[in-house]
């Protein structure tokens, strides 16, 4: 058996159950469960904003831990080996997405902490071809937050591709992570927060931003492009307008507000607008020969498994800066 902190229902807290020690079928691993991050997502989850979840549900898909067992056709991993299970658990294959490198766009992905139990428990089992290697140099607590936090930034950057200027909407586990990558490749990043958040303010400066204000403030000059991990439709028409023409805003969240109306000059000249949704396993591989260059830090709180539910209403609340991990063993 095994701890594990269970949603039963939606909307509804989780509750600490002791569940049976999942098994691993012939092509996953058992993972050791050191440290999960809490990822805005199982918020979703909880909250309903995203229908649907198997139910009960352990939550949690920014899995750290190491190889305890696996099933007979896994190949590449070792007992022991640290690993990182992610959002995205497995997909068809044989769609034409998976055939052209967009798997994030399969229809019949399986997202872990979602579909499948994830890792707010001692063990959880994943698609050995989908589980990251991790490198060595950061702990448990503060690479987790790079499974997804960091993985969606990654992505979320790379299509908004700015040649220097980058707005940030939204500065939580994701922009921390994202603003180091974008301040060591020489772009400027300005932050865009709640209101009246200057403690937010100050920490988006300390990681390099040169300008810090609330999303209605405009900057000072228009930017190449925007990302918007805050979960908040209304902050979109703000983004466009600190645009200069031919700038992109990208959408980082999987679940945001209803987005209203805005004048069409707003998108005029040739601005867009983007979501990004899920990661690759390619992602993966990127961004972490990309931060392998650097020392990236993450900023981290830590709580123990049985107070995932103070952990994600700290998140709800924008409690902390940076990231929200669950520390289960060493
Ligand atoms: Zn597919
Ligand atoms: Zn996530």
């Amino acid at each position: 058996m095994m701890r594990a902190m269970v949603l039963r229902e939606q909307r509804k807290p989780l509750v600490l159950s002791e569940m049976p020690k999942p098994i691993p079928k012939e092509n996953e691993l058992l993972i050791k469960v050191h440290v999960c991050g809490v990822c805005r997502t199982d918020l979703h989850v909880k909250d309903a904003d995203l229908p649907d979840p198997k139910l009960p549900l352990i939550l949690g898909h920014e899995i750290v831990g190491t190889v305890e067992a696996m099933g007979k056709n896994v190949r590449g991993f070792q007992i022991g080996d640290r690993v990182g299970a992610p959002w995205i658990g497995g997909c068809c294959e044989a769609c034409a997405f998976c055939k052209s490198g967009q798997e994030n766009l399969c229809d019949k992905l399986v997202f872990t902490g979602y579909q499948t139990n994830g890792g707010f428990a001692e063990y959880a089992v994943c698609r050995a071809d989908f589980a990251i290697p991790l490198p060595s140099g950061l702990s448990d607590e503060h690479i987790a937050p790079l499974l997804c936090a960091g993985l969606i930034g990654y992505r979320s950057y790379r299509k908004a591709n700015p040649q220097k200027t980058l707005g940030i909407y939204g500065f939580g586990a994701a922009a921390h992570i994202l603003i180091q990558l974008a301040v060591f490749e020489g772009k400027e990043v300005y932050a865009f927060t709640r209101k009246n958040d200057s403690k937010t303010q100050e920490f988006a400066k300390r990681l390099g931003a040169v300008w810090a204000k609330d999303s209605e403030t405009p900057p000072p000059g228009l930017l190449d492009a925007a990302i918007i991990f805050a979960p908040v439709g209304s902050v979109v028409p703000f983004a466009l307008r600190a645009l200069k023409k031919g700038g992109r805003c990208i959408c980082g969240g999987i679940h945001m507000s209803d987005i209203p109306s805005f004048p069409y000059k707003d998108l005029w000249g040739e601005k867009s607008i983007q979501s990004v949704a899920n990661l690759t396993r390619n992602d993966a591989k990127e961004f972490f020969a990309a931060i392998s260059r650097f020392p990236i830090e993450t900023e981290v709180k830590v709580y123990p498994l049985k107070e995932a539910n103070t952990a994600l209403d700290d998140l709800r609340a924008g409690k902390f800066e940076g990231a929200a991990v669950l520390k289960i063993s060493d």
